[in-house]
């Protein structure tokens, strides 16, 4: 049992996410999630043993991959094809990738998966053929990245732009 747990989509404005989430740099507020399935990590291609996440999302997120592995009838192939299997990272202290201000990375709230086929600025993301993972992360309420105005399709977070 993770503490702190929040209702469903009920997750914080990205301009409130300190409040909500705290210090960044606190990493005692991180926990581990196993996804059901083997995950590499996309930029070296070793085994990751798990996806460090705050918890004050993490059961949110463990639901969503479990949704994910039920939807793939627990098939790493469908895995696979998804791309549900490449990791791009979750918690990471730095900026906004071509903006100002901390990325919601930096407070473990989001999470990265396949970068190669879902590079930031591409409209038309890998992702949006993937309707699966789409609702799973959907029925959580976290915001997917492939919809802003600067695409970011690998990317989810439990924080609202607007
Ligand atoms: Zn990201």
């Amino acid at each position: 049992m993770v503490m702190n747990e929040v209702l469903r989509n009920d997750w914080p404005l990205q301009s409130e996410a300190r409040k909500f989430y705290g210090d960044p740099l606190d990493e005692s507020n991180l926990v581990i999630i196993r996804p059901a399935w083997p995950i590499t990590a996309s930029w070296n291609g070793n085994p990751v043993k798990g996806i460090r996440i705050h918890r004050r999302c993490a059961e949110s997120l463990d639901r969503v991959l479990d949704s994910i592995w039920r939807a793939s009838d627990r098939s790493l192939e469908t895995i696979r094809e998804w791309g549900m299997h490449l990791f791009g990272g979750s918690y990471v202290y730095r900026n906004r990738r071509g903006g100002f201000g901390l990325s919601m990375h930096a407070y473990g709230c989001a999470v990265d998966f396949d970068p190669a086929r879902n590079r930031l600025g591409d409209p038309e993301p890998n992702f949006r053929n993937v309707r699966e993972v789409l609702e799973a992360f959907d029925s959580e309420g976290w915001e997917w990245g492939g919809n802003w105005e600067r695409p970011d399709g690998m990317h989810w977070q439990a924080a609202r732009t607007k």
